[in-house]
């Protein structure tokens, strides 16, 4: 019987961190040697004498006071003389004017963001550095606390036609950098931005499998991963989202590196079943799709990063996650796992799990936690995508169609009247059937987005060798902390019914 085995052998890692790249700052193009330092200041007079000579044109004070001198860069065509429009000597943020010159040393272009005859609203009291910081991650609704790698700086923005005084706050947090623009007296996020530039895809993925969303599974065999006018049919148009822009399937929550080296100058990754790409189109869509779903439930803190991910990394019918190197492969025996998001959803529960918990799973009774969790997740989110009753309690179906003899297919039930601890064979995809079935109860019970809410925040916790009892403990508390404890009665009820 086929297993989606969660590799054990776990050697404790520590969790890995990101390593963010700090943000850049104006370039400075200091020349190295002696002539081109001479070179750099008599371009710099030259441009200079080229903004005096120009100055009613753009607005410039005659004396260029509030221009600062920020670089000057040489260039295969010229050299570049970059200055800063302040204000009150602080910057006015983003207005600069460069002047090229030509190898001659004679003035080519002037460009220009100078705002003429600025009016500054006067400052009185300004808050500090820290309260604007504060005011930032705030408005981002970041749980990080403040971090030495912000940086604060006090300038000016150009807004309804004056310069408001303002922090430029750059926050990092997790994979994210956002830049913040937060008024130096009233504390107000008067604007931000994404530092890191996402761009939206489009493609074609089961969404979640054929089975599903034909209804049966009448027609849809692997046939050795061909394609099938039946298969093809059950195809769906998504958006692939925080793609890099790269035109690889890369971004904010998945990076996919595989074989096939999926790209596409456009973002544009349309393909039938039978080509490598496809899978590699499926694990970047849900995979992104379920963190953005744990986000929404308000946790910003649960595997928020990246994971590699090789979707016919072996061909194996069997995938898992790596506990020491944080990625997630996909087999090809069978149906290819990749094509099914109930098994998606299922492996990214490991991941999830171990990312809450750095090794999880050290008893035989985690170890079936953390499968029971992968088919609560994986089950839950085809749910969600295909209310259909006939395959409550099901998971994976299209995957299944290529072990199963159940109509439908399923890789496994959550469902069964197993129960803690008489139906234990301590096998952990067997035993974690009691696991799931408790979860799922808890989705009937109280909708999958409070039930995942209650589940996730249990998981933090737990210990390496946390067992059903402890999870059930968990459960419990985290009601109380996020409902009050609403819900207790009927986990009770729930948990008992399996023995716990
Ligand atoms: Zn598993």
């Amino acid at each position: 019987m086929k297993r989606k085995s969660f590799l054990t052998a776990a050697i404790a890692t520590a969790v890995m961190m990101t390593t963010l790249v700090p943000a850049a700052f104006a370039e400075t193009g200091t020349p190295s040697v002696a002539p081109a330092a001479q070179k750099s200041v008599d371009a710099q007079t030259a441009a200079s004498n080229a903004l005096q000579a120009q100055a009613a044109k753009y607005g410039f004070k005659s004396d260029l006071s509030d221009l600062q001198y920020v670089s000057t860069v040489n260039t295969l065509g010229g050299t570049v003389v970059r200055y800063q429009q302040t204000v009150n000597g602080a910057e006015l943020f983003t207005h600069q004017v460069t002047v090229t010159l030509d190898n001659a040393g004679q003035a080519l272009l002037i460009a220009s963001d100078y705002v003429p005859n600025l009016t500054a609203q006067p400052v009185s009291k300004k808050i500090g550095e820290n309260a604007a910081e504060q005011k930032a991650l705030a408005a981002l609704n970041a749980t990080d606390a403040p971090s030495a790698m912000n940086s604060r700086v006090f300038g000016y923005i150009f807004e309804n036609g004056q310069a408001v005084p303002a922090y430029k706050v750059v926050t990092h947090s997790g994979e994210s950098e956002v830049e913040s623009f937060v008024h130096a007296e009233n504390g107000k996020v008067l604007k931000k931005r994404d530092l890191h530039q996402h761009v939206n895809g489009t493609g074609k993925v089961f969404n979640p499998n054929p089975v599903r969303t034909q209804g049966n599974a009448t027609g849809l065999t692997d046939n050795n991963n061909k394609d099938s006018t039946a298969l093809t049919n059950q195809l769906k148009s998504v958006t692939l989202q925080g793609l890099d822009g790269s035109g690889y399937l890369k971004g904010q929550y998945v990076n996919i590196t595989s074989k096939v080296n999926t790209y596409s100058s456009t973002n544009t990754f349309n393909y039938t079943r039978s080509s490598g790409s496809f899978e590699d189109v499926m694990a970047y869509y849900h995979i992104d799709t379920v963190q953005r779903y744990i986000q929404s439930l308000g946790f910003l803190n649960i595997n928020n990063r990246a994971i590699s991910v090789k979707p016919n990394g072996t061909t194996q019918d069997n995938s898992w996650y790596s506990p020491s190197t944080k990625d997630l492969t996909f087999g090809t025996g069978g149906v290819d796992d990749a094509e099914d998001a109930g098994i998606i959803a299922h492996e990214y529960g490991h991941s999830i799990q171990d990312n809450q918990v750095p090794g999880f799973g050290a008893t035989e009774e985690g170890g079936a936690m953390g499968e029971g969790f992968g088919d609560f997740m994986g089950a839950t989110y085809e749910d969600a995508l295909v209310p259909n009753t006939a395959f409550k309690a099901l998971i994976g179906e299209w995957d299944a169609t290529s072990y199963s003899s159940s109509t439908p297919p399923t890789l496994r039930r959550l469902d069964t009247s197993k129960k803690y601890p008489t139906n234990m064979d301590g096998e952990v995809h067997d035993d974690g059937e009691i696991w799931s079935h408790g979860e799922y109860d808890m989705a009937q019970a109280f909708g999958r987005d409070v039930a995942t809410k209650i589940i996730l925040q249990s998981h933090f916790s737990l210990t390496p060798n946390s067992g059903f009892k402890d999870g059930v403990a968990a459960i419990k508390a985290a009601d109380q902390a996020l409902y009050g404890g609403s819900h207790l009665s009927q986990i009770t009820s729930i948990w008992a019914a399996r023995g716990l």
